[in-house]
């Protein structure tokens, strides 16, 4: 493993990954991941289907501009000016359903969170949520990396609101699956003893029964990550098992964020906490980046880098040769950084993709 230490950006299913591959270090190997900086997230889409469904409204890939989620809609500005919209709710064809059943909005498990809802334009919202993140976001607003302010009343009943209306939305989702037979183990209480004892019996084809062939898979990478004999490779958008599993080992189990999820990350009743446990929440902005919103995650990723608090930080940019796939890197280059800003609203194997390809 990589000693550099780093700070991650992710979606809460990627931050979840990472908080269970350091809580459990001794059965996944751990990461070099210091800092977790996790963006709010309603859904997400597949490329191929997102690629798929554009060109049927004759609209190429390469045609876009930039994607945003405004006041309900799914909106893709095009270079030639015009602009493409439709409501969220027909984004079904290209939206990835493993997130029916997930029900964290604003990534409870980072150190820091960011999303634009409850933030007037060009603005996004902070939830600093650990002592960590409050030195981070208290030395960038010192240091004038970004300008903060405290969220308006509006603001967070907003933010509140939304986040509710995932919560219940995919609370029924993940409820009638569960009635069916289709486990959400991800949902289940279980206590942090309970958890040992549950992943402690399992390996690969437990991870493929319980989380992959179940339509529950995140396509995180975190099972490809910390196997130590490389024996997961995701193929065709799906972790596949290339080699048979070392005696003993199950740190694809302990490390999945699909498997149990104790008591000891998830306190019982987090979900009637929409916003999640947090010490303060900001409106924010950074002048000196065009972001998605504010500009804000680039920004403290640059003060982390030039202040030495992290060697690496892991951005999500776009691969050179398919315009808006996803495409998770690590820099220890400001320029990098910069060039990364904005939202890539899909999913491939990011994530730890490229935390694997430096092991
Ligand atoms: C799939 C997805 C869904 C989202 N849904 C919501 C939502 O419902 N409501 C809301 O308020 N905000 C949502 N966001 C967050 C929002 O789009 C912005 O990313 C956030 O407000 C930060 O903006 P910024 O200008 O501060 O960040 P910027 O300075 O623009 O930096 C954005 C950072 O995000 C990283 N990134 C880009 N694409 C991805 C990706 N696919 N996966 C992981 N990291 C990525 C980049 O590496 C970059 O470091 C979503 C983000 C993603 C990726
Ligand atoms: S599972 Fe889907 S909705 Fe949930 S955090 Fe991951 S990408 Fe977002
Ligand atoms: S050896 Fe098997 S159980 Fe261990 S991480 Fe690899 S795939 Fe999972
Ligand atoms: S099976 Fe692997 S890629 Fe899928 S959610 Fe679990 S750890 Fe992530």
């Amino acid at each position: 493993m990589s000693n550099k230490k780093t700070a991650m950006v992710g979606t809460p299913c990627q931050i979840l990954a990472a908080t269970k591959i350091n809580r459990y270090e001794e059965k996944t190997g751990g990461s070099p991941i210091d800092v977790k900086i996790g963006l709010f997230c309603m859904e997400n889409f597949s490329y191929q289907y997102l690629k798929r469904y554009l060109k049927s409204r004759d609209i190429e890939l390469f045609e876009v501009k930039e994607f945003r989620i405004e006041k309900g809609q799914f909106v893709a500005y095009l270079i030639d000016g015009n602009v493409f919209r439709i409501p969220i709710a027909e984004t079904e064809p290209f939206t990835r359903k493993n997130c029916h059943i997930c029900t964290d909005y604003t990534s409870d498990v980072s150190d820091i969170s960011v999303g634009s809802v409850g933030s007037p334009k060009y603005h996004s919202t902070v939830i600093v949520r650990s002592q960590k993140g409050k030195q981070i976001i208290d030395a960038c607003i010192a240091e004038g990396y970004i300008e903060a302010e405290a969220i308006s009343r509006k603001g967070q009943d907003l933010l509140e609101k939304i986040a509710n209306q995932k919560i219940s939305k995919n609370t029924r989702i993940y409820k009638k699956r569960e009635a069916i037979g289709r486990p959400v183990l991800s949902k289940r209480q279980i206590s942090e003893e309970e958890f040992y004892d549950e992943c402690g019996k399992c390996q690969f084809d437990n991870l493929q029964n319980d989380v992959i062939s179940v339509g529950s898979c995140v396509l995180c990478g975190a099972c490809e990550y910390v196997c130590p004999i490389d024996a997961v490779q995701i193929n065709n958008r799906k972790p596949v098992s290339v080699k048979e599993c070392e005696e003993d080992c199950h740190a694809c189990y302990f490390a999945c964020p699909r498997t149990f999820i104790s008591d000891a990350i998830y306190p019982e009743g987090i979900d009637e906490q929409p916003l999640g446990e947090y010490l303060e929440i900001y409106s924010v902005k950074a002048d000196s980046i065009m972001g998605q919103d504010g500009g804000v995650v680039s920004a403290i990723l640059v003060y982390l880098l030039e202040n030495n608090i992290v060697d690496e930080v892991s951005v999500v940019g776009e691969d050179k040769d398919a315009p808006w796939r996803p495409e998770s890197y690590l820099t220890s280059k400001i320029q990098d950084v910069i060039k990364a800003a904005g939202t890539k609203y899909s999913t491939t194997t990011i994530g730890f993709k490229a935390l694997t390809n430096k092991k």
